[in-house]
């Protein structure tokens, strides 16, 4: 076994502290990769709450990590020792499915395995993520890193990153759409950035006044501050495409009412209680309401590399691991310019 130091949760709603556990050792096609650097998603938030309801405890979250390989099992042909390499939100599926054979792990008819709070399909022990010394992983869910990107700042890419890129992709934005981004956080940004690389006309609608010139410096044409309604009917019925991000309940009836006749709201983020939705604004307009999960791993492959190309990474802000409390109570304030990403070497300070 692989003796592993990392902050973990102790049970719902507590504050994570350090704790050691063991990593397998790797069978003959895993990657072990120390890592550097882990990205700080809402996700990480809603787990360590147990806001889905399919916490396990003590829980290690993150799942956006960049680090370097250091070991690999005899068929392992992609990586090798010395090489840096990602992991996101998923370690495996079930790989026989139809999603998973269209390279659509993510709707993995058996449930995909996630990075954390998930369980082994081999052993059934616990899976534990990124805000860790050393994970191990099949490299078919292992990324590669484009050698031109900052690496603490490709971190978030491995979900932030995906998540939005996907849906952009599968909604087919380019240039002459007009698209909206709803809440400027970790997603938020990314989706800036990637609409506005893609060559879409992009709106941000945030609720902080204080956001309105970094959006404009990470790719918005326009800012809307979601609470001026006379702002917001302005941009009535005319958008293709809305992605909106936020983390916790608000209203989704204003900004469907911002589409076109059959655009589409894609919902990414995941509060614990539901939206209500009237069905006015869907039927006037044949507009959709759909929904987007992460991305596939070929997809994120494709995501990374379309970032090397393009030169996007995210804007983050580097914490040690012991700041990590701090930066939760912050994201839960909307206070994140625009990701927290945990410097692993931090965590020698109190627990390697
Ligand atoms: P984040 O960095 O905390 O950003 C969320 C943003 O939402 C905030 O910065 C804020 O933007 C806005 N917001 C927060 N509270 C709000 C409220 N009460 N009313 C209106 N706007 C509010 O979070 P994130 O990491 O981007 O994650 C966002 C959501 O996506 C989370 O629910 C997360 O679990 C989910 N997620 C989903 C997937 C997926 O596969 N679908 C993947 C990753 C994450 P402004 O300050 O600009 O208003
Ligand atoms: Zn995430
Ligand atoms: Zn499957």
């Amino acid at each position: 076994m692989i003796p592993a130091a990392s902050y973990a949760a102790p049970a719902a709603r507590a504050p994570l502290g350090p704790y050691h556990f063991q990593r397998r050792d790797p069978r003959p096609s895993d990657v072990v990769i120390e890592i550097l650097w882990c990205g700080v998603c809402h996700s990480d938030l809603h787990q360590i709450r147990d806001e889905w309801g399919q916490g396990q405890f003590p829980m290690v979250p993150g799942h956006e990590i960049v680090g370097r390989v250091i070991d690999t099992g005899h068929d392992v042909k992609g990586f090798s020792p010395g090489q840096l390499a990602g992991v996101g939100c998923m370690v495996d599926s079930c790989r026989e499915c139809p999603s998973c054979r269209e390279g659509l792990e993510q709707f993995c008819e058996k449930g995909f395995t996630g990075t954390y709070a998930s369980k082994d399909r081999q052993d059934g022990t616990p899976t534990q993520g990124g805000y860790s010394s050393v994970i191990v992983v099949d490299e078919a869910f292992v990324l590669r890193i484009p050698d031109n990107l900052e690496p603490a700042a490709v971190a978030p890419l491995l979900c932030a990153g995906i998540t939005t890129y996907s849906p952009l992709k599968h909604w087919k934005i380019g240039p002459g759409s007009k698209v909206g981004v709803v809440g400027l956080g970790g997603l938020g940004h990314m989706a800036l950035k990637l609409a506005h690389a893609f060559g879409a006309q992009v709106v941000q609608f945030t609720t902080s006044p204080s956001k309105r010139d970094d959006a404009m410096r990470l790719g918005a044409d326009i800012v809307v501050m979601s609470n001026d309604s006379a702002a917001m009917k302005e941009h009535a019925a005319t958008f293709d495409f809305i992605l909106d991000t936020v983390s916790a309940p608000h209203d989704l009836n204003a900004y469907l009412q911002l589409l076109k006749r059959d655009g589409t709201m894609t919902l990414l983020g995941l509060p614990d209680t539901p939206p209500t939705v009237h069905g006015g604004p869907l039927l006037f307009g044949r507009r959709q309401l759909a929904g987007s999960l992460i991305g596939g791993i070929a997809e994120t492959q494709e995501m990374l590399d379309f970032c090397g190309q393009h030169g996007i990474v995210s804007d983050i802000e580097v914490i040690a691991i012991q700041d990590i409390n701090e930066a939760y109570e912050r994201m839960l304030r909307s206070d994140v310019k625009y990701r927290f990403v945990i410097d692993m070497a931090s965590l020698s300070k109190d627990t390697r």
